[in-house]
Protein backbone atom coordinates (compact mmCIF):
# COMPACT_ATOMS: atom_id res chain seq x y z
CA UNK A 1 0.00 0.00 0.00
CA UNK A 2 1.24 3.48 -0.97
CA UNK A 3 1.94 5.72 2.30
CA UNK A 4 -1.32 7.74 2.31
CA UNK A 5 -3.10 4.76 2.07
CA UNK A 6 -0.89 3.09 5.46
CA UNK A 7 -1.57 6.16 7.48
CA UNK A 8 -5.12 6.57 7.16
CA UNK A 9 -5.87 2.57 7.56
CA UNK A 10 -3.17 1.20 9.65
CA UNK A 11 -3.83 0.46 13.20
CA UNK A 12 -7.85 0.60 12.47
CA UNK A 13 -10.42 -2.55 12.72
CA UNK A 14 -13.58 -1.04 12.23
CA UNK A 15 -15.34 -4.43 11.81
CA UNK A 16 -13.76 -5.40 15.36
CA UNK A 17 -16.13 -2.32 16.96
CA UNK A 18 -19.33 -1.72 15.41
CA UNK A 19 -18.07 -0.59 12.56
CA UNK A 20 -17.10 2.49 14.19
CA UNK A 21 -14.18 4.57 12.23
CA UNK A 22 -11.83 4.32 15.12
CA UNK A 23 -10.92 2.64 18.27
CA UNK A 24 -12.46 3.13 21.60
CA UNK A 25 -10.62 5.29 24.32
CA UNK A 26 -10.19 2.28 26.86
CA UNK A 27 -9.71 3.52 30.18
CA UNK A 28 -8.15 0.77 32.36
CA UNK A 29 -5.46 0.09 35.56
CA UNK A 30 -7.03 -2.94 36.18
CA UNK A 31 -7.20 -6.03 34.12
CA UNK A 32 -9.15 -9.07 35.43
CA UNK A 33 -8.51 -12.60 33.96
CA UNK A 34 -10.88 -15.44 34.32
CA UNK A 35 -8.21 -18.14 35.84
CA UNK A 36 -5.28 -18.61 37.12
CA UNK A 37 -3.73 -20.22 33.68
CA UNK A 38 -5.02 -17.25 31.37
CA UNK A 39 -3.67 -14.88 33.72
CA UNK A 40 0.03 -16.60 33.69
CA UNK A 41 -0.41 -17.08 29.53
CA UNK A 42 -1.03 -13.48 29.60
CA UNK A 43 1.85 -12.63 31.71
CA UNK A 44 4.12 -14.94 29.52
CA UNK A 45 3.32 -13.16 26.67
CA UNK A 46 2.81 -9.50 27.55
CA UNK A 47 5.05 -7.35 24.97
CA UNK A 48 3.25 -9.76 22.20
CA UNK A 49 0.05 -7.99 19.78
CA UNK A 50 -3.29 -7.90 21.51
CA UNK A 51 -2.08 -9.05 25.10
CA UNK A 52 -3.16 -6.60 28.10
CA UNK A 53 -2.07 -7.25 31.47
CA UNK A 54 -2.39 -4.08 33.41
CA UNK A 55 -3.26 -0.50 32.60
CA UNK A 56 0.42 0.74 32.52
CA UNK A 57 1.64 -1.61 29.71
CA UNK A 58 -1.12 -0.12 27.73
CA UNK A 59 -4.72 -1.01 26.19
CA UNK A 60 -5.96 -1.38 22.75
CA UNK A 61 -6.03 1.91 22.08
CA UNK A 62 -2.42 2.09 22.36
CA UNK A 63 -1.74 -0.89 20.10
CA UNK A 64 -3.73 1.15 17.94
CA UNK A 65 -1.42 3.61 17.85
CA UNK A 66 1.41 1.91 17.86
CA UNK A 67 0.67 -0.60 15.20
CA UNK A 68 -0.06 3.03 13.00
CA UNK A 69 2.91 4.66 14.12
CA UNK A 70 5.35 1.04 13.28
CA UNK A 71 3.55 1.03 9.92
CA UNK A 72 4.31 4.03 8.41
CA UNK A 73 7.53 4.21 9.93
CA UNK A 74 8.48 0.76 8.47
CA UNK A 75 9.62 -0.69 11.70
CA UNK A 76 8.11 -4.20 13.34
CA UNK A 77 6.65 -2.79 16.74
CA UNK A 78 6.32 0.18 18.49
CA UNK A 79 5.56 1.63 22.23
CA UNK A 80 4.58 5.33 22.83
CA UNK A 81 5.55 6.87 26.13
CA UNK A 82 4.74 9.73 27.95
CA UNK A 83 6.98 11.98 26.08
CA UNK A 84 9.66 12.09 22.90
CA UNK A 85 12.17 12.82 26.03
CA UNK A 86 10.82 9.25 27.96
CA UNK A 87 11.69 7.42 24.45
CA UNK A 88 15.00 8.50 23.79
CA UNK A 89 15.50 7.53 27.40
CA UNK A 90 13.79 4.30 27.25
CA UNK A 91 15.05 3.27 23.69
CA UNK A 92 18.70 4.54 25.31
CA UNK A 93 18.68 2.28 27.98
CA UNK A 94 17.47 -0.51 26.82
CA UNK A 95 20.99 -0.74 25.48
CA UNK A 96 23.72 0.46 27.41
CA UNK A 97 24.94 -0.46 31.23
CA UNK A 98 28.05 0.42 33.46
CA UNK A 99 31.07 0.91 31.65
CA UNK A 100 29.97 1.35 28.34
CA UNK A 101 30.35 4.17 25.59
CA UNK A 102 27.60 5.99 23.66
CA UNK A 103 28.50 8.14 20.39
CA UNK A 104 26.37 10.73 20.16
CA UNK A 105 25.90 13.41 17.24
CA UNK A 106 26.71 16.78 18.44
CA UNK A 107 23.39 18.26 17.00
CA UNK A 108 21.23 16.50 18.64
CA UNK A 109 17.83 17.60 21.04
CA UNK A 110 19.72 19.03 24.19
CA UNK A 111 17.56 17.24 26.87
CA UNK A 112 18.74 13.99 25.37
CA UNK A 113 22.80 15.23 26.06
CA UNK A 114 21.72 15.88 29.69
CA UNK A 115 20.41 12.78 30.10
CA UNK A 116 23.08 10.60 28.91
CA UNK A 117 25.75 13.36 30.60
CA UNK A 118 24.57 13.94 33.76
CA UNK A 119 22.26 11.27 34.29
CA UNK A 120 24.02 8.01 32.80
CA UNK A 121 27.24 9.54 33.57
CA UNK A 122 26.07 8.70 37.49
CA UNK A 123 25.78 5.11 36.43
CA UNK A 124 29.54 5.00 34.37
CA UNK A 125 28.09 5.62 31.39
CA UNK A 126 30.30 7.78 28.88
CA UNK A 127 29.05 9.59 26.20
CA UNK A 128 31.33 10.93 23.63
CA UNK A 129 30.29 13.28 20.83
CA UNK A 130 31.14 13.37 17.06
CA UNK A 131 30.86 16.14 13.94
CA UNK A 132 27.31 15.03 12.71
CA UNK A 133 28.76 15.11 9.01
CA UNK A 134 31.47 12.49 9.96
CA UNK A 135 30.03 9.77 8.04
CA UNK A 136 31.99 6.19 7.87
CA UNK A 137 34.53 8.80 9.71
CA UNK A 138 33.11 7.48 12.99
CA UNK A 139 34.51 4.55 13.10
CA UNK A 140 37.51 5.86 14.47
CA UNK A 141 35.93 6.64 17.40
CA UNK A 142 33.94 3.51 17.89
CA UNK A 143 35.48 1.07 20.46
CA UNK A 144 34.87 -2.42 22.19
CA UNK A 145 32.72 -0.29 24.99
CA UNK A 146 30.32 1.56 22.28
CA UNK A 147 27.06 0.21 22.90
CA UNK A 148 24.75 3.11 20.70
CA UNK A 149 25.66 5.55 17.74
CA UNK A 150 22.82 8.21 18.88
CA UNK A 151 21.86 10.35 15.42
CA UNK A 152 19.28 13.21 14.88
CA UNK A 153 19.42 14.10 10.67
CA UNK A 154 18.49 16.93 9.98
CA UNK A 155 19.42 18.27 13.69
CA UNK A 156 16.29 20.48 15.33
CA UNK A 157 18.57 23.33 15.97
CA UNK A 158 21.43 23.54 13.35
CA UNK A 159 19.76 21.62 10.74
CA UNK A 160 23.30 19.61 9.26
CA UNK A 161 22.36 16.22 7.77
CA UNK A 162 24.52 12.78 9.21
CA UNK A 163 25.10 9.79 6.37
CA UNK A 164 23.30 7.80 8.48
CA UNK A 165 24.19 4.74 5.92
CA UNK A 166 27.94 5.34 6.57
CA UNK A 167 27.37 5.29 10.22
CA UNK A 168 25.11 2.48 10.78
CA UNK A 169 28.16 0.38 8.49
CA UNK A 170 30.62 1.11 11.00
CA UNK A 171 28.59 0.61 13.81
CA UNK A 172 27.31 -2.61 12.92
CA UNK A 173 30.40 -3.71 12.08
CA UNK A 174 31.36 -2.74 15.55
CA UNK A 175 28.30 -4.30 17.09
CA UNK A 176 26.61 -1.41 18.27
CA UNK A 177 23.02 -0.47 17.66
CA UNK A 178 22.23 2.81 15.60
CA UNK A 179 19.14 5.33 17.18
CA UNK A 180 17.68 7.75 15.42
CA UNK A 181 15.38 10.76 16.31
CA UNK A 182 13.24 11.32 13.34
CA UNK A 183 11.27 13.74 14.91
CA UNK A 184 11.96 16.00 12.04
CA UNK A 185 11.01 13.56 9.06
CA UNK A 186 7.70 12.41 11.59
CA UNK A 187 8.43 9.19 10.32
CA UNK A 188 6.61 10.35 6.50
CA UNK A 189 9.74 11.99 5.12
CA UNK A 190 12.40 9.57 6.09
CA UNK A 191 12.29 5.63 6.46
CA UNK A 192 14.90 4.89 9.27
CA UNK A 193 15.09 1.24 9.12
CA UNK A 194 15.55 1.45 5.33
CA UNK A 195 18.90 3.61 6.08
CA UNK A 196 20.06 0.65 8.71
CA UNK A 197 18.64 2.48 11.62
CA UNK A 198 17.70 -0.12 14.52
CA UNK A 199 15.62 2.07 16.43
CA UNK A 200 13.60 4.71 15.46
CA UNK A 201 12.25 7.57 17.98
CA UNK A 202 9.57 10.42 17.52
CA UNK A 203 8.65 13.10 19.88
CA UNK A 204 5.21 12.17 18.76
CA UNK A 205 4.55 15.65 20.23
CA UNK A 206 5.53 17.50 17.24
CA UNK A 207 4.01 16.23 13.87
CA UNK A 208 2.18 13.25 14.78
CA UNK A 209 -0.20 14.68 17.64
CA UNK A 210 -0.15 18.16 15.18
CA UNK A 211 -1.97 20.13 17.43
CA UNK A 212 -0.13 21.62 20.76
CA UNK A 213 -1.69 19.93 23.14
CA UNK A 214 -0.31 16.12 23.68
CA UNK A 215 3.08 15.16 24.84
CA UNK A 216 4.03 11.98 23.61
CA UNK A 217 6.95 9.61 22.31
CA UNK A 218 7.05 7.05 20.27
CA UNK A 219 9.80 3.77 20.13
CA UNK A 220 9.78 1.72 16.92
CA UNK A 221 11.88 -1.13 16.25
CA UNK A 222 12.86 -4.22 14.43
CA UNK A 223 11.31 -7.74 16.02
CA UNK A 224 14.71 -8.80 17.12
CA UNK A 225 15.46 -5.74 19.33
CA UNK A 226 11.67 -5.66 20.46
CA UNK A 227 11.88 -7.10 23.88
CA UNK A 228 14.84 -4.89 25.17
CA UNK A 229 13.27 -2.25 24.34
CA UNK A 230 9.68 -2.65 25.09
CA UNK A 231 10.68 -3.72 28.28
CA UNK A 232 12.66 -1.14 28.49
CA UNK A 233 10.32 1.28 28.06
CA UNK A 234 8.11 -0.42 30.63
CA UNK A 235 10.81 0.01 33.38
CA UNK A 236 10.30 3.12 32.85
CA UNK A 237 6.93 3.64 33.97
CA UNK A 238 6.89 6.44 31.54
CA UNK A 239 3.31 5.30 29.89
CA UNK A 240 0.72 7.46 28.64
CA UNK A 241 -2.89 8.14 28.90
CA UNK A 242 -5.45 7.08 26.86
CA UNK A 243 -6.90 10.14 25.97
CA UNK A 244 -3.99 11.51 24.60
CA UNK A 245 -2.75 8.33 22.64
CA UNK A 246 -6.71 8.75 20.77
CA UNK A 247 -5.38 12.92 19.91
CA UNK A 248 -2.52 11.34 18.92
CA UNK A 249 -4.19 9.01 16.50
CA UNK A 250 -6.54 11.35 15.30
CA UNK A 251 -3.33 13.54 14.52
CA UNK A 252 -1.55 10.67 12.75
CA UNK A 253 -4.35 10.36 10.29
CA UNK A 254 -3.92 13.84 8.76
CA UNK A 255 0.01 13.58 9.07
CA UNK A 256 1.04 13.34 5.27
CA UNK A 257 -0.91 16.07 4.16
CA UNK A 258 -0.18 18.49 6.62
CA UNK A 259 3.52 17.72 6.39
CA UNK A 260 2.82 18.30 2.77
CA UNK A 261 1.34 22.15 3.36
CA UNK A 262 4.45 22.94 5.99
CA UNK A 263 7.01 22.18 3.52
CA UNK A 264 5.36 24.04 1.08
CA UNK A 265 5.02 26.74 3.31
CA UNK A 266 8.08 26.65 5.34
CA UNK A 267 9.96 26.62 1.65
CA UNK A 268 8.61 29.56 0.27
CA UNK A 269 9.20 31.55 3.48
CA UNK A 270 12.68 29.94 3.06
CA UNK A 271 13.70 31.13 -0.35
CA UNK A 272 11.93 34.45 0.82
CA UNK A 273 13.87 34.95 3.51
CA UNK A 274 17.33 33.96 1.60
CA UNK A 275 16.67 37.00 -0.63
CA UNK A 276 16.56 39.37 2.84
CA UNK A 277 19.51 41.49 3.16
CA UNK A 278 19.07 40.56 7.28
CA UNK A 279 19.29 37.29 6.33
CA UNK A 280 23.36 35.44 6.57
CA UNK A 281 21.92 32.23 5.40
CA UNK A 282 18.85 29.60 6.12
CA UNK A 283 19.66 26.53 7.44
CA UNK A 284 17.04 24.04 5.82
CA UNK A 285 18.45 21.04 3.70
CA UNK A 286 15.37 20.99 1.10
CA UNK A 287 17.43 24.21 -0.16
CA UNK A 288 19.82 23.26 -2.65
CA UNK A 289 22.62 25.73 -1.34
CA UNK A 290 22.45 23.96 1.79
CA UNK A 291 25.53 21.70 2.70
CA UNK A 292 23.19 18.56 3.52
CA UNK A 293 21.27 18.92 0.37
CA UNK A 294 22.73 15.84 -1.20
CA UNK A 295 22.22 13.78 2.11
CA UNK A 296 18.65 15.11 1.92
CA UNK A 297 17.69 14.39 -1.57
CA UNK A 298 19.08 11.25 -1.63
CA UNK A 299 17.45 9.82 2.05
CA UNK A 300 14.02 11.86 2.16
CA UNK A 301 11.02 11.94 0.14
CA UNK A 302 10.19 15.84 1.60
CA UNK A 303 10.99 18.43 4.24
CA UNK A 304 8.64 19.32 7.09
CA UNK A 305 8.02 22.83 8.03
CA UNK A 306 10.84 23.55 10.27
CA UNK A 307 14.20 25.40 9.62
CA UNK A 308 16.52 27.66 11.01
CA UNK A 309 18.03 31.62 9.88
CA UNK A 310 21.49 32.73 10.71
CA UNK A 311 20.83 36.64 10.59
CA UNK A 312 23.35 39.00 9.80
CA UNK A 313 25.15 40.36 12.80
CA UNK A 314 22.45 42.71 14.73
CA UNK A 315 22.81 44.17 18.07
CA UNK A 316 20.56 41.76 20.17
CA UNK A 317 17.79 44.39 21.24
CA UNK A 318 17.11 44.63 17.16
CA UNK A 319 16.67 41.01 16.98
CA UNK A 320 14.17 41.40 20.35
CA UNK A 321 12.75 43.78 18.96
CA UNK A 322 11.98 41.81 15.62
CA UNK A 323 10.99 38.61 17.34
CA UNK A 324 8.76 40.90 20.02
CA UNK A 325 6.00 42.10 17.91
CA UNK A 326 5.13 39.25 15.60
CA UNK A 327 1.70 38.51 15.54
CA UNK A 328 1.33 35.42 13.61
CA UNK A 329 4.90 33.67 14.80
CA UNK A 330 4.58 33.13 18.66
CA UNK A 331 7.69 32.41 20.47
CA UNK A 332 7.82 28.80 22.55
CA UNK A 333 9.38 25.68 22.28
CA UNK A 334 7.86 22.42 20.88
CA UNK A 335 6.74 22.60 17.61
CA UNK A 336 5.11 20.12 14.78
CA UNK A 337 1.44 21.81 15.42
CA UNK A 338 -0.58 24.13 13.25
CA UNK A 339 0.49 27.27 14.08
CA UNK A 340 3.93 29.17 13.58
CA UNK A 341 6.14 29.49 15.59
CA UNK A 342 9.87 31.86 15.85
CA UNK A 343 12.36 31.02 18.57
CA UNK A 344 15.52 32.52 19.23
CA UNK A 345 18.29 29.69 19.57
CA UNK A 346 21.40 29.89 20.56
CA UNK A 347 23.16 26.12 19.53
CA UNK A 348 26.96 27.13 20.49
CA UNK A 349 27.00 26.40 24.30
CA UNK A 350 25.58 23.13 23.63
CA UNK A 351 27.83 21.35 21.47
CA UNK A 352 31.36 19.88 22.37
CA UNK A 353 32.39 18.13 19.44
CA UNK A 354 32.12 21.16 17.09
CA UNK A 355 32.54 24.67 16.85
CA UNK A 356 29.16 26.73 16.15
CA UNK A 357 29.92 30.70 15.27
CA UNK A 358 27.24 31.93 13.77
CA UNK A 359 25.42 35.28 13.69
CA UNK A 360 21.76 35.73 15.91
CA UNK A 361 20.20 32.38 14.94
CA UNK A 362 16.14 31.87 15.23
CA UNK A 363 14.37 29.05 14.29
CA UNK A 364 11.19 28.94 12.24
CA UNK A 365 8.58 26.61 12.42
CA UNK A 366 6.43 27.04 9.27
CA UNK A 367 2.56 26.43 10.32
CA UNK A 368 -0.66 26.59 8.28
CA UNK A 369 -2.11 30.38 7.90
CA UNK A 370 -2.08 31.71 4.04
CA UNK A 371 1.64 32.69 3.11
CA UNK A 372 1.31 35.83 2.60
CA UNK A 373 0.34 36.66 6.17
CA UNK A 374 2.80 34.95 7.26
CA UNK A 375 5.53 37.31 5.09
CA UNK A 376 3.85 40.39 6.07
CA UNK A 377 4.07 39.33 9.40
CA UNK A 378 8.10 38.52 9.04
CA UNK A 379 8.41 41.90 7.18
CA UNK A 380 7.31 43.96 9.52
CA UNK A 381 9.46 42.14 12.08
CA UNK A 382 12.34 42.94 9.68
CA UNK A 383 11.17 46.52 9.78
CA UNK A 384 11.04 46.42 13.86
CA UNK A 385 14.80 45.36 13.53
CA UNK A 386 16.45 47.60 11.52
CA UNK A 387 14.55 50.43 13.25
CA UNK A 388 15.90 49.20 16.71
CA UNK A 389 19.18 48.53 15.00
C1 LIG B 1 10.61 18.06 21.24
C2 LIG B 1 11.67 17.12 20.83
C3 LIG B 1 12.01 16.03 21.63
C4 LIG B 1 11.38 15.79 22.97
O1 LIG B 1 10.02 15.57 22.90
P1 LIG B 1 9.06 15.92 24.15
O2 LIG B 1 7.78 15.30 23.79
O3 LIG B 1 9.05 17.40 24.26
O4 LIG B 1 9.70 15.28 25.36
C5 LIG B 1 12.98 15.16 21.17
N1 LIG B 1 13.60 15.35 19.99
C6 LIG B 1 13.31 16.39 19.20
C7 LIG B 1 14.02 16.54 17.93
C8 LIG B 1 12.35 17.31 19.60
O5 LIG B 1 12.09 18.35 18.82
Amino acid sequence: MKEDTVITTAGRDPEANFGIVNPPVYHASTITHPTVAAMRAARERRWEPNVYTYGRHGTPTHTALEEAVAAVEGGDRAVCLGSGLAAINAAILAFVETGDRILMADNVYGPARRFCDSFLGRFGVETVYFDPRIGGGVAELIDERTRIVYVETPGSLTFEMTDVPAVAEAAHAAGAVVIIDNTWGAGVLYKPFEHGVDVSVQAATKYIVGHSDVMMGTVTTREELWPRVRQSAADLGANCGPDDVYLALRGLRTLAVRLRQHQENGLILARWLQQRPEVDRVLHPALPDDPGHALWKRDFTGACGLFGVVLNPAPAKAVEAMLDGMKLFSMGASWGGFESLILPTNPAPIRTATVWDEGPTVRIHAGLEDIDDLIADLERGFERLNVAR
